[in-house]
């Protein structure tokens, strides 16, 4: 599946409104892109997509990123160093396992929803919303190749 196709119009609303309302509650940020291929390795080029989405840049270090290749069927959650130092070491498994169990039906938007409110209600735990909060990077969906 294409990636601009992989999720319908109210999905891709769904999917911006779930990330807007994970970050009414913290002051992490958090970001999806679809890809069409994963790549060599689907970790690494979340990475690459990372930092060429430039969410490395934001202040308390705490972006987190949905990297999906839909063609490939494969994704991949990372977040940045703020984030990953403090969550338990499982956190991101379980964000991949819950968001399986959708994948598994090909209920696509409701999984990233749920992955999204997942690392939201952690994000919320170690990142308190601040005052002044400043949207620090688009809620809108990403296309980037992998790199
Ligand atoms: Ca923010
Ligand atoms: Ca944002």
């Amino acid at each position: 599946m294409e990636a601009k196709s992989f999720l319908s119009v109210e999905e891709c609303r769904n999917v911006i409104d779930a990330i807007a309302e994970a970050e009414n509650n913290c002051s992490g940020e958090i970001r999806v892109n679809i890809a069409n291929k994963a790549g060599e390795n689907v970790m690494e080029s979340a990475v690459n997509v990372f930092y060429s989405l430039e969410m490395d840049k934001t202040l308390r270090k705490n972006g987190v990123l949905f990297f999906i290749a839909s063609e490939d069927r494969r994704f991949a959650v990372i977040g940045d160093e703020g984030i990953n130092n403090v969550v338990p070491e499982n956190f991101w498994n379980d964000v991949c396992a819950l968001m399986i169990e959708y994948f598994k039906k090909e209920e696509f938007g409701a999984g990233l929803v749920a992955g999204i409110q997942k690392c939201g209600e952690k994000l919320a735990e170690f990142f308190p919303p601040v005052d002044n909060d400043i949207d620090e990077l688009p809620n809108e969906i990403a296309y980037e190749d992998a790199k």
